[in-house]
């Protein structure tokens, strides 16, 4: 696909999260995402080209091809050209069709997509479906994928923890940078020339042509600020239709659909994350190829000028362009929010444990407050009783002593002990003072001591219902 069309389907999937009835359980995140989003779609024409433009990974990671293998077992199939498009040539020979080459893998199974893809819906109609087809190894659409989706959440928890500022942080314009480029490598996935091994006459011209021919009603059906790369936009922020074209019935279907078609959080049956949703769909995008352009003929004759005169292009290009690039909203869609959804359940949990952290110094020191009031008291009195004995002997010495000083004895040993005996007296005079003003101290900050435990308890307490709240409603 195009510059413009990979931007354009970037935004109305930002436009889908926003307007679509997105299920209850992930409708705060979803605003969340838009609120976010917003301040960075001035990227979208940058991001969602920069594979394009600057990666230039086309020959592996924006495709996941498939031949069927019964063509391949008829003579002049065009897989031979397919091989040596995609997998390379050996002595001028193509390699073996089989399980044990290194390069391909044979299947039959295809995955079960949610119900709202026209995919799916339609290629389970397919000749082709359930049949068994070859696949190249190489080609790691769907593993590029799932990267991209970790990366955005492993960026925003580096974002959370790091202090700002901190040279490690990743910045906001990055992570939007990216949701955008991982919506190119969804949209791909969607073009069904992309998951289709058969190879076109002229070097695929009529990939091209029916790139352009989607671009070309993107480009004119928006104003397009051309000097600074990105859309005008309307009033709530999206791409800004232009008042002097009627926009194609293509662009209105996709405009209308993003709103209308429900939206279903399931990844279908099997699959558990982005690979598994982007195998399923570079699976029905490959059936959809032999809609779009069938397998009638040799596909090396297959020039864009036969094209169109075929019955696919003249009766069915617009209802199929329509489901390709539908589905790829959706998916787009669908792929971001879950990603979004999986960091914000992360940082609830993160919140969740500050506070679990707060609530547990605040109980210690709580705790350690009460214990002073209820035990302090009694070691005061214990204290003075100590007190009170040690100045007896402490009075015991001093007459001892004055009695040896009046009698002329010698003096050394018991002005010892009469120090001693003093010097004990001095220290307990110390300790009760200290325990004294623990006391003292405790008592006038047990109220603040507990509000402050009260207070973290409570914000510990509505953290947990609402994670609670999400953990019963969203399943990410
Ligand atoms: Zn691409």
């Amino acid at each position: 696909m195009k510059q413009y069309t990979h931007a354009w389907l970037a935004m109305m999937a930002m436009k889908r999260i926003e307007y679509a009835k997105i299920p209850v359980k992930q409708q705060d995140d979803a605003k969340a995402l838009i609120t976010w989003f917003k301040n960075y779609r001035d990227l979208v024409l940058q991001g969602a080209w920069y594979p394009d433009s600057v990666f230039k990974d086309m020959s592996n990671s924006h495709i996941a091809k498939y031949f069927p293998l019964a063509d391949y077992q008829k003579k002049g199939s065009g897989l031979e050209s397919a091989l040596a498009d995609d997998v390379g040539e050996i002595d001028g020979e193509p390699e073996e069709v089989n399980d044990e080459n290194p390069k391909i893998r044979i299947e039959s199974k295809f995955r079960k997509m949610p119900q709202t893809l026209r995919m799916f819906n339609r290629g389970k109609g397919s000749v082709l479906y359930d049949q068994p087809y070859i696949q190249f190894k190489r080609h790691n659409l769907c593993d590029r994928c799932e990267s991209f989706t970790e990366s955005l959440i492993d960026s925003f928890k580096i974002l959370t923890m790091e202090n700002p500022g901190a040279p490690v942080i990743p910045s906001n314009n990055h992570i939007a940078m990216r949701f955008f480029i991982l919506s190119h490598y969804i949209a791909d996935g969607h073009m069904p020339l992309h998951c289709d091994a058969r190879s076109f006459y002229n070097k695929n011209e009529v990939h091209a042509f029916i790139e352009k021919m989607w671009d070309d009603q993107v480009q004119a059906a928006y104003k397009i600020d051309e000097y600074n790369e990105r859309f005008y936009y309307d009033k709530d922020g999206y791409p800004l239709l232009n008042e002097d074209t009627e926009p194609s019935p293509l662009i209105k279907y996709v405009e209308k659909e993003l709103r209308d078609r429900s939206f279903s959080w399931d990844w279908g049956d099997d699959n558990n994350n982005t690979w598994d949703y982007m195998s399923g769909i570079s699976q029905y995008s490959y059936l959809m190829a032999y809609d779009l352009i069938p397998a009638d003929r040799d596909p090396k004759q297959i020039s864009t000028e036969y094209y169109l005169g075929t019955e696919a292009y003249q009766k069915h290009f617009e209802e199929y362009s329509k489901i390709i690039l539908g589905d790829a909203v959706e998916s787009i869609a669908k792929v971001w929010l879950h990603a979004w959804c999986r960091y914000r359940s992360w940082f609830r949990d993160h919140e969740l444990a500050i506070l679990k952290a707060k609530t547990k110094t605040a109980q210690t020191v709580f705790n350690a407050t009460d214990k002073i009031i209820d035990t302090h008291p009694g070691l005061i009195t214990k204290k003075q009783d100590a007190i009170e004995a040690a100045e007896q002997t402490l009075q015991t010495r001093e007459d001892d002593l004055n009695e040896a000083i009046s009698k002329g004895k010698s003096v050394k040993t018991k002005t010892e002990s009469r120090d001693a005996a003093a010097r004990k007296v001095e220290k307990l005079k110390e300790e009760l003072s200290r325990l004294e003003a623990e006391l003292d101290k405790a008592v006038s900050y047990w109220d603040i001591h507990q509000a402050v435990y009260i207070a973290a308890q409570l914000e510990m307490k509505s953290k947990e219902a609402e994670i609670e709240k999400y953990g019963k409603t969203n399943s990410v």
